[in-house]
């Protein structure tokens, strides 16, 4: 018998939720890498599909959503993800309490989503059933997976980076599902340059945002969109908080950098299988799949950076990925958007560092400006050459870190592991204080939004 689970593809903002099965599904809702942490009892029919007013309906929709996204990637990619976590499954919990947010947290080994009231609308809204909020969780998972130095990384863009390829992730899945193929079909007939829902990603979970907020904080009716112009500046030089249509340095923000330059390179994709003679969903739908399978190729050994980065040596690693894994066939697409969005002129050549060459960068933090944390030692993993100049760069980013509240201050008896690690505005914190034999040495918190 085909079992078959609650799913929405996209919101409920968006269209009603349907059903999906689920690859590779064991008898107990886990897939052999990923599991439900929550009992979910089937219907009498052996089915999981629930009205959404079953308390059982977010747990099924968040769960079929990320054992998709998981198996979807690992087909892609021809590959095993062996996660993080070490541990064999990735763990799913579908509502972990009262927030408008989710998370990926590598030391409880899994992905968290939660509920909160629309402030307009006075409706629940779960970020579990939004399959584009859960896939992008589950690309944090996966790229913390191939790529574990990024999440403990103090630079802007590794971070930056994470968060866009969970929405490249989800966008490419998105173009997978046939009814978000109708739908963006009908929007744009084919071309990705006018709106459309595949590139508005999380839209119910943007605007109950905005409600709360009180105003437009994301930019419009989504969490975040694919489809914008901005240009590469200097991360360090970026303001920690900026309006929606400007960057900022606070990663989400920043991601979209990426995020924009990427989806250009799916729209020229898309363009290139129209004039092949494909009809609209086929150039859709075959755009995704190239967009996935690019990130994949991305992330063999030897081409994405190991240690911290900046987006232009992974402009240059994803250009090489394509030439040596994809004979070059969008090489001169990806040079041409990185070039026209600043993030790799071709005044800067493409002659990479060795992304292999990774090395420790440690700092002891000394001055006013670090408050209760000067004295405190600080270190990450960078790709690329060494020089003094990486440790004045940690020193100013955790000052930067430290100012906006994003490290956890501890007590020498306080274990991290035990510590609420999320802060008062429904972030988390990028650091912690771990006390090691009366040392105190600022670590990375490995979770992320
Ligand atoms: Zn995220």
């Amino acid at each position: 018998m085909v079992i078959v689970f609650s799913h929405n593809p996209q919101d409920r903002t968006v269209f009603a939720a349907g059903t999906t099965t689920v690859a590779k599904l064991n008898s107990n809702v886990s897939t052999d890498k990923v599991w439900l942490s929550a009992r979910l009892e089937p219907n009498p029919d052996g089915h999981y599909v629930y009205a959404e007013e079953d308390d059982r309906f977010t747990a099924a929709c968040a769960f079929a959503s990320i054992a998709n996204a998981v198996a979807a990637t690992e087909e892609s990619w021809g590959e095993s993800i062996q996660w993080a976590t070490r541990r064999e499954k990735l763990a799913v919990i579908p509502d972990a309490g009262q927030d408008l947010n989710a998370y990926y947290m590598r030391a409880r080994g899994g992905v968290f989503f939660f509920h909160d009231t629309d402030k307009l609308t006075g409706e629940t809204v779960y970020s579990g059933r939004s399959s584009e909020v859960t896939s992008h969780e589950a690309f944090h998972a996966i790229l913390d997976a191939k790529r574990p130095e990024y999440l403990g990384s103090w630079d802007p863009d590794p971070v930056a980076f994470h968060e866009s390829m969970g929405d490249i992730g989800a966008l490419a899945l998105a173009l997978q599902n046939e009814r978000v193929l109708d739908l963006v079909a009908r929007q744009t007939g084919g071309d990705l340059s006018k709106p459309n829902a595949a590139a508005a990603l999380g839209e119910e979970l943007g605007l109950a945002i905005n409600h709360k907020a009180g105003h437009n904080v994301t930019g419009g009716a989504w969490t975040r969109n694919a489809i914008n112009n901005f240009t590469w500046v200097d991360p360090d030089t970026l303001p920690s908080e900026a309006p929606a249509d400007q960057l900022s340095s606070e990663p989400h923000s920043l991601s979209r950098l990426w995020t924009g330059a990427m989806y250009e390179v799916l729209t020229g994709i898309v363009n290139g299988n129209l004039e092949r003679g494909l009809d609209v969903k086929s150039a859709l739908r075959a755009g995704g799949e190239e967009l996935l399978k690019m990130q994949g190729r991305l992330l063999q050994p030897g081409m994405a950076p190991e240690g911290s980065f900046r987006f232009q040596d992974m402009a240059r690693a994803l250009i090489c990925s394509e030439n040596e894994l994809n004979g070059g066939k969008y090489s001169a697409l990806i040079a041409q958007v990185m070039e026209r969005r600043l993030i790799l002129p071709q005044s800067a050549g493409l002659l990479a560092p060795d992304p292999g060459a990774v090395h420790s960068v440690t700092v002891t933090l000394e001055g006013e400006q670090f408050g209760p944390f000067a004295g405190m030692e600080v270190s990450h993993k960078v790709s690329g050459d060494r020089g003094s100049v990486l440790e004045n760069r940690l020193a100013q980013n955790l000052a930067r870190l430290i100012a906006n509240g994003e490290i956890l201050l501890t007590l020498p008896n306080q274990d991290p592991s035990r510590l609420n690690l999320i802060k008062a505005d429904g972030e988390p914190y990028r650091g912690v204080v771990r006390w090691t034999g009366g040392k105190p040495v600022i670590e990375p918190t490995y979770v992320i939004g």
